[in-house]
């Protein structure tokens, strides 16, 4: 998701980075407070002094946003979740999961954890802002706290909105999951909110722009825009995963792979085999024994004089662990192995012998059928045919 990232420190055992994104958005918005944010609430002061002022408070929105999210990352290792990290982007923040959430109170408590840090924070910085000006500290200094206690304060109340997938989306997903017992409707109805937000806030921005606002207006509608495009990607991902939970390898693979025998030649390979089954690899075996794999790749590198000579196992490549799976593994660990070894297949292994094949494709259409099947289960009865079609003759 993110390709251009800088490490900058670690906390707690989390590694914490920086999208390039970031710092576009953190100079951006220096800028703004130097030119103008700040000289507004505290006019008469040198414009360096002002810099110097914006520099700390954008240094201390950084940290805003990894106090907020280490909260959420504490609360989910808490529950056993692994986290890959922090990293800050142009949006805010995020921690990235490895896992889901097993249950809705786990979901719950890590959703709440990060607005609640945030408001907590706010209320800190509001009261360490008093207590300056209260002891004629530096009006600054006040300044700068008053603004970053402002910041989180919105941060936090932003966060708290029920849509889907921003924290108080989460909650409500989580509150709706423990209600009803049904992840998959929960995820529905809050990502549901999730996309209504966002187009209020794409209408709300365009509205903006209407007026005048240029800079406001287009922000808010990106948020709106980026709220969308997340929460129909969280939602079809988390379907996904619901209805691959429960599935098997030796339920998807095809069964009795097509297998080419060692010592057929090249050339009757590429005949009987590449150009009639149309695959870019076969597995090779020998009386259902896996010896290993050979594709269009390895024929390609052969001279073509030698292809009448040469056998298959001569060009083959060995399979190692990463090539094989287990009829019993579950269909989300086959997919993972597939993405991590970037592998388009997979062979199926029992008790040493090839039992099967198991392919992208072969995936792709198990989820559009399974989604196909869960969609009209949960949709109400009364749309599958409109009261205001005629009904069919029968
Ligand atoms: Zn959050």
């Amino acid at each position: 998701m993110f390709s251009h990232r800088i490490k900058l420190f670690s906390l707690f055992g989390f590694q914490v980075w920086i999208d390039a994104s970031w710092l576009l958005i953190g100079a951006l918005i220096a800028w703004t407070l130097a030119v103008a944010v700040f000289p507004n609430s505290l006019p008469g002061l040198a414009a360096p002094t002002y810099w110097w002022m914006a520099v700390l408070a954008t240094i201390g929105l950084l940290f805003s946003i990894v106090f907020h999210e280490t909260a959420h990352s504490l609360v989910a290792r808490r529950y056993g979740i692994e986290i890959k990290g922090i990293t800050l982007f142009i949006f805010g923040g995020v921690a990235q999961m490895a896992g889901e959430p097993g249950s809705a109170r786990a979901e719950f408590l890590m959703a709440a954890a990060g607005p609640l840090s945030s408001l907590f924070l706010s209320g800190t910085l509001f009261a360490l802002s008093a207590i300056n000006d209260g002891h004629s500290g530096p009006p600054t200094i006040g300044a700068v706290l008053w603004y970053l206690g402002s910041l989180n304060l919105m941060l936090g109340l932003f966060n708290l909105v029920p849509a889907f997938p921003l924290d108080g989306g989460r909650m409500l997903r989580a509150a709706l999951w423990a209600w009803q017992q049904n992840i998959g409707r929960a995820t529905r109805i809050a990502a549901a909110a999730g996309n209504g937000f966002g187009i209020f806030l794409i209408v709300l921005g365009t509205l903006q722009v209407l007026r005048g606002n240029f800079i406001g207006g287009m922000w808010q509608f990106l948020i709106g825009m980026f709220l969308r495009t997340a929460a129909n990607a969280e939602y079809q991902q988390t379907m996904a995963q619901r209805v691959l939970a429960d599935v098997s390898v030796a339920q998807v693979m095809t069964p009795d792979p097509i297998a080419i025998p060692p010592e057929l030649p090249v050339s009757e390979f590429i005949e009987a085999y590449v150009y009639r089954y149309h695959h870019r690899e076969f597995p090779v075996a020998r009386d259902g024994v896996l010896l290993g794999r050979v594709g269009t790749k390895q024929v390609a590198a052969l001279d073509r004089s030698l292809w009448l000579r040469t056998g298959v196992s001569d060009v083959a490549l060995a399979c190692t662990p990463e090539d094989t799976i287990a009829p019993t593994a579950g269909i989300l660990d086959a997919i993972r192995q597939m993405s991590t070894n970037k592998r388009s297949h997979l062979f199926v292994i029992h008790d040493g012998r090839l039992i099967g094949v198991l392919s992208q494709r072969d995936l792709m259409e198990l989820l559009s059928i399974k989604l196909e099947l869960s969609l009209d289960r949960n949709r109400p009865a009364s749309r599958r045919r409109p009261s205001w079609t005629k009904a069919e003759p029968s």
